[in-house]
């Protein structure tokens, strides 16, 4: 299968950064996310910082690695899982026992029970989330620290408290006549712990990008607007296509008093959109919608909720990952399929479909640079660590946040998350 590295070296020249071609350990401890496409992104305070792989796995070539990483799998057997996020390169998905997105992950874990490690192949959010689920007697690795998530960083504890603190000094906490309080607040899946726990305490919730329009009904029953976080596109796009105007969907800008709002603007709000987004996502144009279509005519195109509205409006089909997946697959041999997400996910979506013609959006090799972070050096350090006994780069949650996450967490499977939530768009 071709991996991001392969098509570095064929064709550097497309590559949002030519760094792309070493290892992740050459950027693991510069300063911001390093190469890919939240390159220019700033690493907020405080965040997972990086750590350096010891020299010896970063010297080691790719049969050395997969000898080592295949011997710890046998050696550790059914006390061991790995899962692989979507968007993780092919190195590293051929290793993993299970491949989702970040909630099929966490269960996908419950269903090994035996496992006493889980090794998350993924970011940092969803080792945590991972943590949030697993039986107490498993643990959780991230095999490479600096795996966060850019957009998970953008909403911070501190920041949405205080933004919390002034809804709340607006708007009170009693219900109307309704029966609905002033604000729920929404945290996406692709959040720390502590926001999880935050809307637990405050009678909120989780959403994924699967089922963010079955949780914004449920937050509208009870709340007479919802402080979305921290994608501000998936909450406009998911929003607008319940009807929600713009007009009723101001951004807060946590640097800014009030978020950047007059009172006026946010008493008239339904959904308050924090200043998030995906630097991957955010990547995908109108103007590469029209190029494809000029290219292929008949082309049909579908973007991940994560891109912007404008894009989301000019596709035919917008969807989760796990949509994507299932839309390539059930397509007619023979379709064409211009697809908005990442660039790892895309490429394999083609590789299991070689009837099909799919292709990403973006013409230039952009992956997600915090999930290109976990290589199978990574991956070989962790395992032979356990084989050792030692225990490498686990992520834990407090008990006291776990709970409080999980109870947002709870209302999200009470809520009856749909299997299958794209639309025509
Ligand atoms: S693709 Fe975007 S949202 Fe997903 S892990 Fe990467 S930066 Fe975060």
């Amino acid at each position: 299968m071709t991996s991001v590295n392969d098509l570095v070296v064929a064709r550097p020249a497309e590559t949002c950064d030519t760094d792309l071609a070493e290892g992740p350990w050459v950027f693991d401890t510069v300063p911001g996310y390093g190469p890919g496409s939240s390159e220019l992104d700033v690493i907020p305070e405080p965040v997972i910082r990086p750590g350096q792989l010891p020299p010896a796995y970063q010297r080691m070539d790719e049969a050395e690695l997969h000898a080592r990483i295949a011997a710890a799998k046998e050696t550790l057997g059914e006390r061991l899982v790995i899962l692989g996020h979507f968007y993780q390169r092919d190195e590293v998905v051929r290793y993993a026992d299970f491949v989702g997105d970040s909630f099929q992950l966490a269960n996908a874990a419950l269903t090994r029970p035996d496992a006493e490690t889980i090794v998350f192949c993924g970011v940092h959010f969803m080792a945590e989330t991972a943590d949030i689920l697993a039986r107490e007697e498993q643990r959780v690795i991230l095999p490479n620290l600096a795996a966060g998530c850019s957009m998970a960083d953008m909403a911070d504890e501190a920041s949405v408290e205080a933004c919390w603190e002034q809804l709340v000094a607006r708007f009170g906490t009693e219900p109307d006549a309704d029966g609905r309080v002033p604000v729920i607040p929404v945290t996406y899946m692709n959040s720390s712990a502590a926001l999880k726990a935050f809307c637990g305490r405050n009678g909120g919730i989780v959403c994924t990008s699967s089922n963010a329009r079955t949780v914004l009904e449920w937050a509208f029953e009870r709340g007479q607007r919802v402080l979305f976080f921290p994608d501000q596109h998936l909450g406009r796009n998911t929003a607008k296509a319940m009807g929600v105007p713009l007009e009723e969907m101001p951004m807060w800008n946590p640097r800014k008093e009030l978020g950047g709002n007059s009172p006026e603007q946010l008493d008239d709000a339904r959904v308050i959109l924090w200043h998030g987004f995906c630097s991957v996502h955010k990547r995908f144009t109108t103007a590469q919608i029209d190029a494809a279509r000029e290219e292929h005519p008949g082309v049909r195109v579908i973007v991940h909720p994560e891109c912007p509205m404008p894009v989301v409006d000019a596709a035919d089909e917008t969807g989760s990952t796990d949509y994507i997946r299932r839309a390539v697959a059930e397509a007619a041999p023979g379709s064409v399929l211009a697809i908005g997400t990442e660039i790892n996910l895309v490429n394999r979506l083609a590789a299991e479909h070689p009837d099909k013609t799919v292709f990403c959006l973006d013409p230039v090799i952009c992956p997600c640079s915090t999930m290109y972070r976990i290589h199978p050096g990574y991956l070989a350090w962790v395992l032979d660590g356990l084989v050792e006994g030692e225990v490498r780069n686990e992520i834990t949650v407090d008990e006291h946040v776990a709970r409080d996450a999980r109870v947002a967490l709870e209302r999200m499977l009470a809520a009856l998350p749909q299997p299958l939530t794209g639309a025509r768009a």
